[in-house]
């Protein structure tokens, strides 16, 4: 069955790119009821940091993209694994002990380049039947180099690029182990994918280059190579490769700009992958249509607006229960104590037509829960005057005697009080808005001051015309 993995190197928080590759893996894992893994690729110490990891963590929970792993495997904790595959080729010849200094291979550089060849390996110490191999210098920690097919071609199946053929005779003895016995990048790749079963590696196209190389590793050590596929690169609106100038990048800042992880998700499946023109999904009709088949092989443009539609889009069918957790969030980070009002799925169902983030809906509905710190001074200059307050004191009045607190009753109120005194509605909202919500935009006025409660509500009118 189908296993697949995401393995980001902890060098930075997670971003679109790679909540997008984590997102087809762990698609396509679930669409084949196979299991979907995680694993940290620490091993460059200097670059890898805990605060990464956490932010990549973090990231992947607030997407729901939740590994099948227990625990996360740590490439820092299966040195002795690494280590006891090396011996095990070194035994069986498919790697070697390779003592050149830096200062050899300097020299075999330059010495390449001058003649204008690419810089490679050049096999010096290679055991090949018939070859006597220099004496190993006593003061030179051997490097444990792995013995490449010399001729014969990789040919990669790639699910979204196709065919890539790859010549052998273009990849040198790559270095697995370093003098001082620490595995390298390709070599922990290779055997990770092997322990963990991985059948299908799914990963930024950055690493084509890489797949001859790790498909020879592996078979060298007897597996089944995986299938690959290569997701190209995501570009900003403008072509170029999408970086900071293009705009917030990190998953987590998605969710400060006010975005469902849902829709995120919604928006990233996209990112290269279509099901003829639907543009929305649910995370199981993501899970049971996704396939490599309609993953293009081009870049990917991103398109803040597209983004922000689909959001708007989430916002308007999800279930309002769902969206109240990261509602609350919004509102506590704009220091709004979401208890001290209405409940929150309520809110969410009268501001979501005229809100595309969560960050805007916090703001306007801010008032439900908050006293208000003054008027919107445009709006208040208009709709608040003499003639309004005289409005408003009696309106106040005329609530206050309501025998039941409903939108209904609200709705019944303030229209006939409208149409008592031969106004149109809105010369009695708005000034009703502004006095009560501290601007003049607002859900209909009837379920504004519904939730808003009968104690606010008055005291709000009352406070406005003294
Ligand atoms: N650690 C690599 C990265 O973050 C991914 C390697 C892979 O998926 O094989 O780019």
């Amino acid at each position: 069955s189908v296993v697949t993995r995401f393995a980001p190197s902890p060098t930075g928080f997670l971003h679109i790119g790679g909540a997008r590759t984590a997102l087809f893996s762990y698609l396509y894992a679930k669409g084949h009821g196979g299991k979907f893994l995680l694993r940290i690729e620490d091993t460059d110490r200097e670059r890898s940091t805990q605060e990464a990891v956490d932010a990549i963590f973090e990231g992947m929970a607030w997407l729901g993209l939740n590994g099948d792993n227990a625990q996360p495997i740590y490439q820092t904790q299966r040195f002795d694994r690494y280590r006891q595959v090396i011996q095990q080729m070194l035994a069986a010849g498919t790697a070697y002990y390779c003592y050149c200094s830096k200062e050899e291979l300097d020299a075999l550089r330059a010495e390449q380049m001058a003649n204008k060849q690419k810089p490679r390996y050049d096999g010096r110490w290679r055991p090949e039947a018939g070859k006597t191999l220099p004496t190993p210098p006593a003061d030179v920690q051997p490097v444990v180099r792995f013995r490449s097919p010399l001729d014969g071609q990789v040919v990669l199946q790639d699910l979204i690029k196709g065919e890539i053929v790859f010549d052998n005779a273009e990849l040198d003895d790559l270095i697995i182990a370093r003098g001082d016995g620490t595995p390298t990048y390709n070599f922990c790749v290779v055997v990770d994918d092997m322990d963990m079963g991985i059948t299908h590696v799914i990963r930024g196209d950055d690493h084509v280059n890489n797949t001859p190389r790790q498909i020879n590793i592996l078979k060298a050590l007897g597996a089944t190579p995986p299938a690959y596929a290569h997701v190209s690169m995501i570009l900003g609106a403008d072509g170029a490769k999408l970086s900071k100038r293009h705009g917030a990048l990190g998953v987590m800042e998605y969710r400060a700009m006010g975005f469902m992880p849902e829709a995120m998700l919604n928006y990233l499946v996209r990112l290269g992958w279509s099901h003829g023109d639907q543009e929305l999904f649910t995370r199981e009709e993501m899970c049971a249509k996704f396939n490599f088949d309609h993953v293009s092989a081009s870049p990917a443009r991103f398109d803040m607006e597209k983004a922000y539609w689909v959001n708007h889009q989430y916002l308007k069918s999800a279930d309002p229960a769902l969206v109240a957790t990261e509602f609350d969030w919004h509102l506590r980070r704009i220091g709004v104590d979401p208890a001290q009002g209405p409940d929150l799925p309520a809110v969410i169902v009268q501001q979501r037509e005229r809100c595309r983030t969560l960050v805007e809906m916090a703001e306007k509905s801010k008032f439900f829960f908050a006293e208000l710190d003054g008027y919107n001074e445009k709006d208040a200059a208009k709709h608040l005057n003499a003639e309004s307050a005289a409005l408003l004191a009696e309106l106040a009045s005329a609530l206050e005697a309501l025998p039941q607190w409903s939108a209904e009753a609200l709705h019944l109120a303030v229209n006939g009080f409208a149409e008592g005194r031969g106004l149109g509605l809105g010369k009695v909202a708005q000034p009703i808005r502004v006095a009560c919500c501290g601007m003049a935009v607002s859900p209909p006025i009837d379920q504004t001051l519904y939730l808003l409660g009968r104690e606010r509500t008055l005291a709000r009118l009352k406070a406005a015309v003294s």
